[in-house]
């Protein structure tokens, strides 16, 4: 961002794609008003006409698959081919929430003692997101489309890397018959950002991206009393347990940390590998890990793209070679190379320990951490050892024993067992300590932002 402007620069070509303009306070003024506008209209559709213009965005995100996939790919160097699923993903999103809203944020008839009653899920307003860029449709769609289901109007402060996507996901809205305005999308700094938390008529704010930019708007947000849902970065760990099926477990962690270049909240990030498959599961992960070069994210095979920006490669350089200071081990990557474009190689650190940005922080790129434990037990205390609790995973033969450290245990919003996943229309999607609180996507992230108001009739 330079002083009036936003400029998207491709990170495989560094070169600019587009510069927009900041929108000045009036603007920004008239497009929360607008939405709002939109909105005393939009909350007076029937949940089944709103469920029928959901769908029809379902439909539009399909036809215009393509173009979006590629404006994703140049704007922040994602794999076409990851880009392509996340369109899938958007639009079985608008598929589950057409069908399941209707039912969900049906009115919900209570008994009572001496009276009759029933409670609404009410629209609240205008709800306000903040996005980041890693998955520029998927994250704007993920709470808008609950959202206006619920029948509020919706604004988008999306990520400065991927703003002409945030355009494009407009522009495809109304085109599939979402009133105009409805959805606004703001060209904002983050003062400006304040102030539109501020706004009269602004009456929810969710967010995703790091804990350092959540806890500063959940500050301003808590200020004026606004309800926030918070999506933030995580560490997780993959537990590799005594009885895991080494091979399942070697694969499904490779593939889980490099998906999308190694920068998603959910990659598996943090990898916990008992005494007895340590010293086998870092050889093999290692093998795997080198054998990913790096290439044009635009060309289909290509395995690893390049970060979405340079302050981001150098930063999970720094991390990497700051926790090799502290005693990690590194044993594939590690180098920037030497070539156009934000590049960094799969990296594998293994000896990661407390103390080390590998161990601690999170690595928000293809670098990979692994971590001995003594046993079993050591290693479910290892995984919890984190500021983060977004989500995780764990191998196991025993299933069952998985299911109780996974219910029990693991404390994050989400754990998957003998797999990778990121995410699905009807689970919600979640975390609990620094990874942030609320949830979206199933029935409970279609009432973040309704009023669940109690009504009752005297007999
Ligand atoms: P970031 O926090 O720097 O930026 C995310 C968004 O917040 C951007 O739109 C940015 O402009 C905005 N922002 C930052 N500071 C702000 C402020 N003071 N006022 C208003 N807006 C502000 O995050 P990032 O580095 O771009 O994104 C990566 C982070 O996002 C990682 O930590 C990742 O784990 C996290 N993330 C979490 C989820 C989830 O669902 N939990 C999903 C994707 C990404």
């Amino acid at each position: 961002m330079t002083d009036k402007r936003i400029m998207t620069v491709n990170p495989l070509t560094e070169k600019v794609i587009e510069t927009y303009a900041i929108m000045s306070d009036q603007e920004v003024d008239a497009t929360v008003r607008k939405s709002h506008d939109a909105f005393l209209d939009w909350r007076l559709r029937s949940l089944e006409d709103r469920a029928r213009v959901i769908a029809a965005i379902g439909d539009k995100l399909r036809e215009k698959k393509e173009d979006f996939a590629q404006l994703m790919t140049q704007e922040v160097g994602k794999l076409i081919g990851d880009s392509r699923d996340e369109i899938d993903l958007c639009a079985a999103i608008c598929d589950y929430t057409a069908k399941a809203g209707p039912v969900e944020l049906a009115d919900d008839q209570r008994e009572v003692d001496g009276a009759t009653a029933f409670v609404t899920h009410s629209p609240i307003g205008v709800v306000y997101g903040i996005q980041p860029w890693n998955f520029p449709a998927y994250q704007a769609v993920r709470y808008s489309i609950a959202s206006l289901m619920a029948g509020n109007g919706v604004l988008l402060k999306h990520a400065e890397s991927c703003t002409g996507s945030g355009i494009f996901l407009r522009d495809v809205y109304e085109s599939a018959g979402l009133p105009q305005g409805l959805f606004g999308v703001l060209r904002i700094t983050h003062d400006q950002s304040d102030e539109v938390i501020q706004h009269e008529l602004v009456r929810g704010v969710t967010m995703t991206g790091s804990d350092k930019a959540g806890r500063h708007i959940a500050a301003k947000a808590g200020e004026v009393v606004k309800k926030t849902v918070l999506e933030l970065g995580s560490n997780d760990a993959y537990l590799v347990l005594d009885d895991a099926d080494l091979e399942l477990a070697v694969k499904t962690c490779v593939a889980g940390r490099i998906y999308n270049n190694g920068e998603t909240c959910v990659n598996a990030k943090r990898f916990i590998v008992t005494e007895k498959n340590y010293d086998a599961f870092v050889k093999a992960y290692a093998e795997q890990f080198e054998a990913i070069a790096i290439g044009d994210p635009t060309e289909d095979g290509t395995k690893l793209g390049p970060l979405v920006t340079r302050e981001q490669r150098d930063k999970l350089h720094k991390q990497v070679q700051e926790s090799v200071e502290k005693g990690a081990k590194l044993v594939v990557g590690g180098q920037v190379p030497d070539r156009k474009g934000w590049f960094y190689p799969a990296t594998v650190l293994a000896d990661v320990a407390p103390g080390q940005a590998a161990y601690d922080d999170e690595l928000f790129g293809p670098a990979a951490s692994i971590i001995r434990a003594k046993d079993d037990d050591d290693a479910m205390r290892i995984a919890n050892d984190s500021r983060y609790g977004l989500g995780g995973g764990i191998f196991s033969k025993d299933v069952e024993k998985a299911k109780k450290l996974a219910a029990t245990f693991f404390d994050t919003g989400m754990v998957f067992i003998n797999s990778f996943d990121v995410a699905t229309p009807n689970l919600p999607f979640g975390g609990v300590k620094n990874s942030g609180y609320g949830r979206e996507h199933g029935p409970e992230g279609l009432k973040e932002f309704v009023n669940i108001k109690s009504i009752k009739i005297a007999a």
